[in-house]
């Protein structure tokens, strides 16, 4: 496909698992049906990145539908590994820790809401590698797959979508057209299904046009990952199948910590390879914080150290969560559908992670099985897909799944990790606490455990192997630069220039810039966690961003 199309059936913007798995399930359902995906990376996977256990009855249904034969392929071979043993720790300081899945288990025993993250006979599986297996096997079924096609707004007429409007290409940095120029199309669709993955920005506008509301705000979190080569020993006594989840140090502890939500993680991804990340919950309030710091005083845990110590990173990333859950699920307020009209919401662009699990996978493929048959059954009357698609999330179980874990993210951000966890074990008996969004959180204080050597940030980028145009227009705009000179750098000292993970951000004489865009990780983190609200990112062109292969 050369780009010259202006309308399709059904539009799929986003190539992700909750978009693949839509296009595969409808392409099942009705082998003529005329489904497009578009997608801003550049390759299958390339901005898929996630640390990711996966619960398989959704994706053993989406296989078995779409190719019977998959168990014994070599993607599955490659892509999925179960997992045999699954820790939950609690780290005590730099050097001690403490096993506590015991406690996991007591809490499944009772039917406690904690009891949800457990994780033997998932599968640990590289998010970029999953979608590049699903993008073969929907290319294989005739989905029409487009790569490096970025989408910035939806055309809402007040009633229904009419399409979709690309990103121009070929304009140069100061937004004058090249002699490439070529306008982003508008392509116009009966039914437009939006998966762009977390704090999608299509999604977002739609919102905001279709009247769409949350009855509490998103909250995030961002995860950095490193992908680490280990020696043969290290990876045996780490163990093949293995997941840790790691609470405590460095980002809080009963008595000393700062008070942030998150935690480490360990993932056994085969091929000697061990996945090491941090995730941080974006209401974070030490001005001076940086999750990269985090990952580092992790690595260098006693407990962490031993299996990592002299490996070599092979991939890194960095990617935000959205943990609001049940509550923060953009509804039309008069229907309570997860969409409105002919537009439909998928996977974390709505929003659905179960924070009592830690995982969203399943219900991103879920919701992409409930949006492919929602378009298979309405294909003639497109103005009723919001409401048949949640129905099907009803019926597909997503939606009490979410409600389950409905107060837990709000429990901790209100009171804290320290009460707010044990607080949570009341679930559905809570209120919905209402919570600030997360950049309103940050406050003067400072990270207690920084480290002593500043975080590789340019290390991390070149083996994230992002890129965009160095000529094209800069993607991350600053709406108020007066802001960060008189009031945030004084008081907070910049913070986008400590967060963002590519080292994006820096302080050029005594004006903040966005400096490198083209190291952009597409994270989002530095629009939801800009203290003042100022900056805003915008989608590049298409082929740009970070390319994950193994993530
Ligand atoms: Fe502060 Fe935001 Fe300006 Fe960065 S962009 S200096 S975080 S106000
Ligand atoms: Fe993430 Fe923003 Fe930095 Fe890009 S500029 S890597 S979106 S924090």
């Amino acid at each position: 496909m050369n780009g010259n199309f202006n309308h399709v059936s059904v539009l799929i913007v986003g190539a992700g698992p909750a978009g693949l798995s839509a296009a595969i399930t409808l392409k099942k359902a009705d082998p003529q049906a005329e489904v497009c995906v578009v997608d801003k990376s550049a390759g299958p996977g390339f901005h898929n990145l996630s640390g990711a256990v996966l619960e398989p009855p959704a994706l053993h249904r989406l296989l078995d539908m779409a190719s019977p034969q998959w168990a014994e392929s070599e993607p599955a071979k490659k892509v999925l590994h179960k997992v045999t043993r699954d820790d939950v720790l609690f780290l005590w300081g730099k050097s001690m820790s403490f096993n506590i899945s015991w406690a996991i288990g007591m809490a499944k025993s009772l039917g406690l809401g904690f009891g949800q993250m457990t994780h033997h006979g998932d599968y640990i599986c590289s998010v970029s590698q999953l979608t590049a297996w699903l993008t073969q096997i929907a290319r294989s079924l005739g989905v029409e797959v487009l790569q490096g096609f970025s989408v910035e707004d939806i055309h809402w007429d007040g009633t229904v979508a009419t399409g979709v409007k690309l990103v121009d290409r070929g304009l140069n940095k100061d937004g004058h057209k090249n002699r490439n120029y070529a306008a982003g199309e508008t392509v116009t669709a009966d039914m437009i299904i939006l998966a762009e993955g977390c704090d999608g920005l299509v999604t977002e506008k739609f919102i905001e046009k279709a009247g769409l509301k949350r009855t509490n705000n998103q909250l995030y979190s961002v995860g950095v990952k490193e992908l680490i080569k280990v020696s043969d020993e290290q990876y045996k006594s780490f163990g093949e199948g293995r997941v840790v989840h790691a609470m405590g140090y460095p980002i809080w502890s009963p008595i000393i910590g700062p008070s942030m939500f998150g935690g480490g993680i360990m993932y056994a991804m085969g091929d000697n390879k061990i996945a090491v990340g941090m995730i941080v919950g974006l209401d974070w309030k030490p001005c001076d914080f940086n999750p990269q710091d985090a990952l580092t005083q992790f690595k260098n845990h006693a407990f962490v150290k031993p299996f990592i110590d002299q490996g070599q990173a092979v991939e890194a990333g960095a990617k935000m969560i959205p943990e609001g859950g049940f509550h923060a699920l953009p509804r039309d307020p008069q229907t309570q559908n997860i969409g409105k009209a002919n537009v439909m919401i998928l996977g974390d662009s709505a929003g659905f992670v179960n924070m009592l699990k830690i995982k969203g996978l399943h219900n991103a493929i879920e919701s992409g099985m409930a949006a492919g048959k929602t378009v298979f059954q309405c294909i003639k009357n497109p103005a009723d897909a919001a409401s048949e698609y949640t129905r099907q999330l009803e019926q597909s179980g997503v939606l009490k799944e979410m409600e389950s874990a409905a107060n837990f993210r709000q429990a901790v951000a209100r009171f804290g990790p320290l009460q707010g966890m044990p607080l949570s074990v009341l679930g559905r008996c809570l209120p919905n606490f209402h919570c600030e969004p997360d950049y309103k959180e940050m406050t003067r204080g400072k990270y207690r455990l920084k480290p002593r050597l500043k975080f590789d940030k340019d290390t991390f980028t070149a083996i994230a192997a992002t890129e965009h145009g160095e000529e094209e227009p800069c993607h991350l705009h600053i709406l108020h630069p007066e802001i960060c000179q008189k009031q945030c750098t004084p008081k907070f000292g910049g913070p986008c220039i400590t967060f963002c993970p590519a080292g994006v951000y820096e302080q050029v004489q005594t004006i903040v810039k966005a400096a490198n865009p083209s190291n952009c990780l597409h994270c989002k983190t530095c629009q939801r966690k800009c203290p003042f609200d100022n900056i805003r990112w915008t989608v590049p062109e298409g082929s740009g961003g970070p390319r994950y292969k193994t993530m």
